[in-house]
């Protein structure tokens, strides 16, 4: 529920508000804001009675949520979130924002080859797992503790802020001593709690779409992240798991406005897993531009014949390099603009 202030309210009747939601066993989330001022209401599972609250003064209206998920839905904020990432880059509002870099952390020579690519070709953060959750647990893992410090160096030569997976919970402060955003993976996008330690982390976080997940099964699993005062929230679409092996997963190119329109967190996209095709990545890529993603996420390689996971998926440089110039047409088409480097990066 929120309680919506009128124009020019006194603080002490915000207050006052605060108060009585407290008093009645809730939690209170004031949100002050240039058109108006509301307060939500927060910790309830039901409708909650109003009257108390439309009695004070000051108060304008009560607005019931209608969706089973609050803080992440556009019925709450109106207006679109634009993540801030260190160094200036930010997701969301008029910009699209190009994260890219191999699935995994390889080797120095390798995440510091590719950061240094996508970096001159267009890309504002760089991706790359150091923890890999594998179908196979005989499969490449990642390089741990040593891929997060290779990320550093490689966000110490270029500039661009990391993208990193944390796998559990207990993962969560190593991966937040050197991820300036935490990626929470589709297999574990209903890990409750990693998503409430993420939360907790007060970094960005990137939360993929469960392989099987619906739209509001995403939405309720930001929430979690939302309901420990993290707004920083970036969703990816990644497709979802078909019956049809022609693609790795059926990418749901429709979920970007449905998202759109229920909540005001920003949506990037990831055609990489949406498709498991390298020949399929830069179509989706150009198509999840047009359908109003506020940024993609893609994986490459300098010889994605020889990557230790998803290569099949993995742009070769040239690829990448095209992909970026048709994007930014793409963009400029629907009044958009793929962002540009900071002048601050992060070292
Ligand atoms: C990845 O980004 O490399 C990854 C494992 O993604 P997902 O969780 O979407 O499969
Ligand atoms: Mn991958």
């Amino acid at each position: 529920m929120l309680i919506v202030m009128q124009h020019g309210a006194a603080p002490e009747e915000v207050a006052r508000v605060v108060e009585t939601i407290e008093e009645m066993g809730y939690q209170a989330r004031p949100m002050p804001g240039a058109q108006r001022t509301a307060i939500g209401l927060v910790g309830n599972d039901g409708r909650v009675d109003a009257t108390r609250l439309a009695a004070l003064t000051g108060v304008k209206e009560i607005i019931h949520v209608t969706q089973p998920y609050k803080q992440v839905s556009r019925e709450w904020k109106p207006e679109s979130t634009v993540v801030e990432v260190a160094g200036g880059v930010r997701v969301g509002g008029a910009e699209i924002t190009v994260i890219a870099g191999p699935c995994a952390v390889e080797s120095e020579q390798q995440i510091l080859e590719t950061a240094r690519l996508v970096r001159d070709h267009g890309a504002t953060l760089l991706r790359g797992g150091a923890f890999k959750p594998r179908t196979s647990p005989y499969a490449f893992q990642g390089l741990g503790k040593k891929g997060l410090k290779l990320l550093a160096l490689a966000r110490e030569e270029t500039g661009l802020p990391v993208v990193t997976e944390a796998l559990d919970a207990d993962g969560v402060d190593l991966v937040a001593e050197y991820a300036d955003v935490i990626q929470i993976g589709a297999r574990n996008m209903q890990n409750f709690p990693l998503l409430r330690r993420a939360g907790q982390s007060g970094k960005p976080v990137l939360l993929k779409r469960g392989i099987a997940a619906t739209i509001t099964e995403l939405l309720l699993s930001a929430e979690y992240i939302l309901a420990e005062d993290n707004q920083n929230v970036i969703l990816c679409e990644r497709g979802i798991r078909g019956f049809d092996p022609s693609t790795r997963n059926v990418f749901d190119l429709s979920a970007i406005p449905v998202v759109k329109e229920l909540s005001h967190l920003p949506i990037v996209a990831d055609p990489s897993h949406g498709t498991g095709r390298r020949s399929k990545v830069v179509p989706m890529a150009r198509a999840a531009v047009a359908a109003g993603a506020d940024g993609l996420i893609i994986e490459v390689h300098p010889q994605p014949d020889r990557a230790l996971s998803d290569g099949e998926q993995s742009l070769f440089p040239a690829q990448f390099i095209e992909m970026m110039r048709e994007i930014v047409a793409v963009a400029e088409a629907i009044g958009r603009k793929v962002a540009e480097p900071s002048p601050a990066p992060v070292r």
